[in-house]
């Protein structure tokens, strides 16, 4: 008999879906809200590695995943005009049937995700939020959005960056703070050679381009942006078009393709780090709610889903709740600050265009620290 046998799921994003799908897979009963009445993500892409394949497959999703998705085995690292430097082989973590790493379109990311949680019977109700909870020895009662009322043996705070969930627990003391950086992301067609992760340093922010689909990929660069301005949707295009403007190659070819600021998705890169248990008796977060931190290493939903399998492992463990979740914290914390400090600290020397710094090494050791298992 399990010591939580309900949990609430506040947020459906990347997190909240893979946890739901990994406690209905143990059997316990998930309630999950999302605020969006319509249960949709921007249209981009987001990159999964070797050990989000693995997690993968121990969610049981790999194979619809894997249709959904563009497989590929290598990351490489190429100068501003195109010139390789280094190409870091994928390690096949999910076994050697399957790929190293893949490419996946956030819209058909979250439509494997919410069907397979679903079909698993998780509850889910749109449009709709927590507006307080108080707990007690056996469960906390959670008073929802609408005016209706749950008790639960467990609630997972999955609801983002901006969670309010944190600040349901711990008050102001995190938030999220602007790094200095955006991003900046378009889809083309998939050029032929695109068939690998292919990162650009450019001169005052990095580039790259990503493989979703036979006939997608994606265009993403950094940019320095003091003060975090505000950008006018309309010039989006001349905006990107701009940032782009010191690199050769591939990347400067494409730069002329990007006409349509309506197709150009920014954002201003924010990260917040709990640096404490992420837990308060029953309530705990996951996912970018806890450890927020900017793409630079193309990790922050791998970590939302690796605290989603180790929290439905930890749960059907044994023992009492309190040790569960510390449990869960001894497995999550380092990793999940390693991958957050660094990818802070990849963006710190992009700004600082510190020439000394070995993007290649961190690279390669976030790869090697990554596969080891959770
Ligand atoms: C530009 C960019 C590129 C990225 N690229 C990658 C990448 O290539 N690879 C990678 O692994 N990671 C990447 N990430 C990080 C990744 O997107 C996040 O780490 C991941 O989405 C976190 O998932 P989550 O479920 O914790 O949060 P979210 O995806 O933010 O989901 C939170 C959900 O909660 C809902 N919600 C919010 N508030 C409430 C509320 N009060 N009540 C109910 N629901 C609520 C939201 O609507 C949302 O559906 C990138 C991030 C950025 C910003």
């Amino acid at each position: 008999m399990n010591t939580v046998n309900n949990v609430l799921i506040v947020g459906g994003g990347i997190g909240g879906l893979c946890a739901a799908i990994a406690l209905r897979r143990k059997g316990i009963a998930v309630d999950l809200v999302e605020l969006k009445t319509e249960w949709t993500v921007y249209g981009v892409g987001i990159i999964q590695q070797s050990n989000v394949v693995r997690e993968m497959h121990r969610l049981g999703l790999l194979d619809a995943y894997l249709d959904a998705a563009y497989a590929f085995e290598d990351v490489a690292i190429y100068t501003t005009e195109g010139q390789q430097l280094a190409r870091i082989p994928g390690q096949r973590l999910a076994g050697p049937d399957y790929p190293a790493n893949v490419g996946i379109s956030r819209r058909a990311l979250h439509k494997v995700l919410s069907e397979t949680a679903i079909e698993l019977g998780t509850q889910v109700r749109l449009g709709t939020s927590v507006e307080r909870f108080e707990q007690d020895d056996s469960a906390v009662d959670v008073l929802f959005s609408d005016g209706s009322h749950g008790r639960y043996g467990l609630l997972v705070g999955a609801d983002g960056l901006f969670s309010k969930v944190r600040g349901l627990l711990f008050g102001d003391r995190y938030q999220p703070r602007f790094t200095g950086q955006s991003v900046w992301r378009y889809n083309f067609p998939r050029a032929a050679g695109i068939d690998h992760l292919a990162n650009y340093q450019g001169p005052s922010g990095n580039a790259g381009l990503v493989p979703l689909a036979d006939d997608l990929m994606y265009l993403f660069t950094t940019s320095h942006e003091p003060g975090n301005p505000w950008m006018e949707p309309a010039t989006l295009a001349d905006g990107l078009r701009q940032r782009l403007a010191g690199f050769g190659g591939l990347i400067g070819e494409l730069r002329a393709q990007i006409v349509d600021s309506a197709d150009v998705v920014y954002k201003p890169l924010e990260a917040v780090f709990v640096d404490e248990p992420w837990y308060r008796g029953r309530v705990l977060l996951i996912g970018d709610a806890a450890h927020a931190t900017t793409p630079h290493l193309g990790q922050g939903a791998g970590m939302a889903i690796e605290d989603a399998v180790v929290l439905a492992e930890e749960l059907t463990a044994g023992g009492h709740l309190e040790a569960q979740l510390q449990r869960f914290m001894a497995r999550r914390f380092e990793r999940c600050k390693y991958i957050s400090e660094m990818s802070l600290l990849a963006g710190e020397k992009e700004v600082q265009r510190d020439p000394s710094f070995d993007r290649i090494g961190l690279v390669k050791q976030m790869l090697e620290v990554t596969a080891r298992p959770i």
